[in-house]
């Protein structure tokens, strides 16, 4: 008997092409997330991944939660394809599961399935007999086909296993199958949101970030650098570039209306990472913009924002509730670090009374005013690259 786990994948709709592409990606990824578990092995057989050789398996199913392209995981036990030693190790699951169940009777169910044709029961005898043999053992058992408590599933293959629990995973696609995107990363709760939404449609991520020392502090660095390491253990590695953002806020105070500046400031953030971007070999820039959140959120604005660049810009959180995103990034693990509360750099040039239905023709009117090359150039110079 060893102790595996069992890694079932989508995308169901795959076509064939791809299929041997998204699975070699996908090991890749579930190696790259267990690097941390001494001796650990992971092996394909018929369509799907096995963990084995570990300790820790709360660790194990801690981090293949977060690897995109797997749909559930299942804690099982892999045993020879005999009878006996299966009924042996399912009595086993049964009598640990009722040590934790309250309840006085636990309704269940035996559910085989026979891919080897050579072994002598077929999956309704297994079942049937494996059934019997539990409800003599254990009184407080009651079969329930339709609504049981507990399914206890059977597959004999090149091994038999032997499991109860599917864990649901992250699904999606796994990172590094569908390109790579630039993502325009704040301290706030939004663009981590985004970034992971992109993430999990197998896009790979490089993040932007603008500071705005001495106006943010090194704390409101250290938090974006941490919700950064918190993607990462969806995405795996990543760069993180942080962009010094203040010469190019001061030059627009000083010279520009007012009212425009958040406009301004985002059409600047928007070509510094689009620049970033193309040097990544990244095609797609991500926002955490959603319609109406903000100011700089209604649609002219999002247009006169989006003239600044070329590329595609994705806003997964578009037609977001502030609600949903909140309750996503909880679940996603970015939200107690996105709340802590260090300024951050548009918070600190914001205008009192910022335009909310900006004209293009008047923006770029204003942008005229600083020597937008120049500042771009001298932020790209004095990036600092953190590899996370
Ligand atoms: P978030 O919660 O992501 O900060 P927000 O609701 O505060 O979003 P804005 O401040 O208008 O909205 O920012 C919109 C988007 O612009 C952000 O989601 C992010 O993608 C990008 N952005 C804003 N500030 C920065 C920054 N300092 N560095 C990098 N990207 C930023
Ligand atoms: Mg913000």
């Amino acid at each position: 008997m060893e102790k595996v786990i069992l890694i079932r994948y989508g995308e169901i709709h795959l076509k064939g092409l791809n299929r041997p592409y998204f699975e070699k990606k996908l090991l890749e990824n579930i190696k790259k997330s267990l690097r941390h578990i001494p001796d650990v092995k992971v092996v394909r057989a018929q369509g799907r991944f096995y963990v084995e050789n570990y300790a820790d398996e709360a660790a194990v199913i801690d981090a293949l939660t977060r690897v995109f392209g797997i749909v559930s995981i299942s804690p099982a036990y892999k045993v020879e394809k005999d009878f006996e030693v299966m009924t042996e190790y399912s009595k086993k699951i049964i009598e640990k599961f009722l040590t934790g169940f309250n309840k006085g009777v636990l309704t269940f169910k035996v559910e085989s399935r026979r891919a080897d044709k050579h072994f002598p029961m077929n999956s309704m005898e297994i079942s049937r007999q494996l059934g019997a043999s539990l409800l003599r053992q254990f009184p407080r058992l009651k079969v329930d086909v339709h609504e049981p408590e507990l399914t206890l599933n059977v597959e004999v293959r090149e091994f038999c296993y032997l499991y109860h629990e599917v864990i649901p995973c992250a699904g999606g696609m796994p990172v590094g199958t569908n390109g790579k995107a630039a993502l325009l990363l704040s301290g706030g709760i939004d663009s981590p949101v985004a970034g992971w939404m992109i993430a999990k449609r197998g896009v790979k991520l490089t993040a932007v970030h603008y500071h705005s020392f001495p106006y943010t502090s090194d704390r409101s660095k250290e938090k974006v650098i941490e919700l950064a390491r918190i993607l990462t253990r969806y995405t795996g590695s990543m760069r993180l570039h942080v962009v010094p953002f203040t010469r190019i806020q001061q030059e627009l105070y000083e010279k520009c209306p007012d009212q425009q500046l958040t406009i301004l400031m985002r059409r600047f953030m928007m070509k510094i990472a689009e620049k970033i971007a193309r040097k990544e070999k990244a095609s797609a820039l991500v926002t955490g913009e959603s319609i109406g959140q903000v100011a700089s959120q209604t649609i002219e604005s999002l247009v006169v924002t989006n003239d600044a660049v070329s590329m595609p810009v994705f806003r997964p959180l578009i037609g977001f509730d502030k609600l949903d995103i909140m309750n996503l990034a909880q679940t996603i693990g970015t939200y107690e670090t996105s709340i802590l509360p260090y300024e951050d750099c548009c918070t600190i040039f914001t205008p009192k009374h910022p335009v909310t239905q900006p004209r293009l023709n008047k923006i770029l009117e204003s942008e005229a005013l600083v020597d937008g090359n120049i500042l771009i150039k001298e932020a790209l110079e004095n990036i600092e690259l953190i590899e996370l």
